[in-house]
């Protein structure tokens, strides 16, 4: 349902909390969140059913990171409880990602590509996860997730934290809002303009189809056959 991403010079969990409490209105049933823990170089998950308040608990005592996903959940394909909250793993734990929106196609790609891949949870999300780690096995990340994209059918709004590769993240977007918004303090993602707001000085709201690589001081776009494309940034006018 809800959905913030950030890397920059700021704490992550507070600008993801601040976004995540910004689209409470919209309404959710879980909350979850990824941070890197610079102590032992992995992305942690933290997540529950309930309330962003209960997940700001969960973080409080988590380690300074200046990266990391959140998400509200608004339940369509599992039930409401932990396991099926997002962020999810892929199964090695190489990847994270949280996602807005609906998979139609989740269970023909569980039979055509995951036999026998066990899976933690019951959300048609998972299976996103699991594609990118088995295209993984032999192209590299950014290959790996336009891969798993095009096989998708129905609605996502994605982010992506690779273990392997933990100074950036990915986002992809197709039938469900995905905004990116930059600053001085770094790169903010979120599915709604107001989680932006205080934190960017400009903004752009993403084409279907768009996948971005966001790093610290650099946002790069490309469609989906990894072709570069130019972004053309909006400001965020707080005058009216
Ligand atoms: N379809 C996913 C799920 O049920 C995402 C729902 C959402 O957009 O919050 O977990």
């Amino acid at each position: 349902c809800g959905i913030v991403g950030y890397i920059g010079n700021k704490e992550a969990k507070d600008v993801i909390l601040d976004g995540l409490k910004r689209l409470e209105y919209r309404g959710y049933d879980s909350a979850g969140m990824s941070l890197f823990n610079t102590r032992y170089q992995v992305y942690d998950v933290y997540k529950d059913q309930g309330r962003v308040d209960r997940l700001a608990e969960s973080v409080q005592n988590s380690p300074a990171s200046n990266i990391g996903i959140g998400h509200t959940r608004w339940a369509t394909h599992g039930k409401v409880n932990k396991v099926n909250a997002h962020p999810h793993y892929s199964r090695s734990r190489r990847f994270i990602i949280v996602h807005n929106g609906v998979i139609e196609n989740y269970h023909q790609l569980k039979e055509q590509y995951l036999q026998g891949v066990k899976f933690e949870s019951d959300t048609d999300t998972e299976v996103i996860a699991q594609l990118i780690e088995t295209f993984a096995g032999t192209l590299n990340v950014e290959n790996a997730i336009l891969t798993t994209l095009r096989l998708l059918r129905g609605s996502y709004a994605l982010l992506i934290l690779d273990q392997q590769n933990p100074e950036q993240f990915f986002a992809a977007k197709y039938k469900s809002p995905l905004l990116i918004g930059r600053g001085k303090e770094g790169v903010t993602v979120a599915s709604d303009l107001m989680a932006l707001i205080g934190y960017s000085e400009e903004y752009l709201p993403l084409e279907d189809k768009t996948f971005v690589v966001a790093s610290r001081d650099r946002v790069q776009l490309y469609d989906i056959n990894h072709q570069a494309l130019n972004a053309r940034f909006c400001q965020i006018d707080m005058n009216n």
